[in-house]
């Protein structure tokens, strides 16, 4: 016989534990915490509770995040799809008390990691927001089936550890956008005129310190204003999209591209000497003029594009500034649009 003191000692205990545990859950702030924080749920919700091993399950984006807690410890994967298991109960949204072992033969067999040799059942419990299942936590029973304690608790710790991972998933994305409409030029997806100057000018301060050279490339599309006039202004937009796209496919890896003004762009690249910069602007002039531009307010077979480059390098002068070297690069492109457009001009000092 338990005698009064003594249970209400174990109660007490059991609910330090608890508490202690949903604590845990203040500590996840940022997307990164999630895997360390998991971990030290995991390792505190071994047994305890009767649960052994766990998933939580929580969409991310367009994909998921599963969270398996195993053997006292916690792995965070992003997957893009579910398996049969989680996709048959995420879609069905009920609770379920699954006995141990299976008897059914529906094809559906839980995580491996749930089946651990002393698991006696499997609870499913999606959590719900607003009608909409917004986690999932597949749980494993040691030994005996949870009571109705331990299946309180676990409403509750699961509850609550989907919702704060789901709150810092969600303010993620709406930090990622933010930083996306501040960055970002909304026509061309481009780095807009704010970010690639500030990227000029911290890549010219790693330049310097590297000593390695920098350049740039500034293109500007050629008699745009008549594509405009002859076939309006969304025309013009789709054209500028085309552009930003060709641009960047004919980019490389850690170059910058961005639009630098209406129809002119901006791309730095580094490390990168004149020579390699002049090859680069070659690239961009050949990837926009030598396919025509099928548009939809355009006849076919679509429009024949050009744009003129001018392109000037911190290769022999590594302390030249942004702006002056911005200058450069607009003065020889200024020698492409005097010398026939639709061609590429290295800056030298006598452009
Ligand atoms: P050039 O070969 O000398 O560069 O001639 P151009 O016609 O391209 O140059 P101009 O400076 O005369 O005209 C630029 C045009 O770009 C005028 C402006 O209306 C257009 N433009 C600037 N921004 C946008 C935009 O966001 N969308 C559209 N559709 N047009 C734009
Ligand atoms: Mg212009
Ligand atoms: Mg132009």
């Amino acid at each position: 016989m338990i005698d009064a003191t003594l249970w209400r000692d174990i109660k007490v205990h059991q609910l330090v534990r608890y508490e202690a545990l949903v604590n845990l859950l203040d500590d996840i702030q940022l997307l990164d915490d999630i895997e360390q924080i998991s971990k030290r749920i995991a390792s505190q919700w071994k047994y305890f509770a009767n649960a052994t091993n766990w998933r939580l399950v929580l969409p991310a984006n367009s994909e998921f995040l599963v969270i398996d807690g195993s053997r006292g410890t916690a792995q965070v994967t992003r997957v893009a799809s579910l398996g049969a298991w989680d996709a048959h109960h995420w879609q069905q949204k009920l609770p379920q008390r699954r006995l141990l072992p299976l008897t059914d033969q529906d094809g559906l067999r839980p995580p491996d990691h749930l089946l651990f040799p002393s698991s006696k059942e499997i609870i499913v419990l999606p959590f719900a927001r607003d009608g909409k299942c917004f986690g999932m936590l597949s749980i494993a029973a040691h030994q005996l089936p949870f009571n109705d304690l331990d299946m309180k608790f676990i409403q509750l710790m699961g509850r609550q550890f989907a919702t704060r991972v789901v709150d810092i998933l969600l303010r993620q994305q709406a930090t990622q956008i933010l930083i996306e409409r501040a960055t970002r030029d909304a026509l061309t997806g481009l780095l807009n005129r704010g970010t690639i100057l500030e990227r000029l000018s911290s890549q010219l301060a790693l330049a310097r310190r590297t000593q390695q050279a920098l350049s740039v490339i500034l293109l500007d599309i050629d008699h745009f204003k008549m594509v405009n006039d002859t076939y309006g202004h969304a025309a013009g937009d789709d054209v500028l999209r085309e552009i930003a796209r060709r641009l960047l496919s004919d980019a490389r890896d850690g170059d910058h591209v961005g639009r630098y003004g209406g129809e002119e762009f901006l791309v730095v690249l580094y490390p990168c000497n004149q020579a390699e910069a002049v090859r680069a602007a070659e690239r961009f002039r050949q990837g926009v003029a030598a396919t025509l531009m099928t548009i939809e307010a355009a006849p076919a077979p679509g429009l024949p594009i050009t744009i003129s480059l001018g392109a000037a390098s911190a290769e022999d002068c590594p302390q030249i500034g942004a702006a002056d070297l911005i200058q450069r690069a607009d003065r020889a492109l200024y020698t492409s649009k005097a010398t026939g457009r639709n061609c590429v001009t290295a800056f030298v000092a006598s452009n």
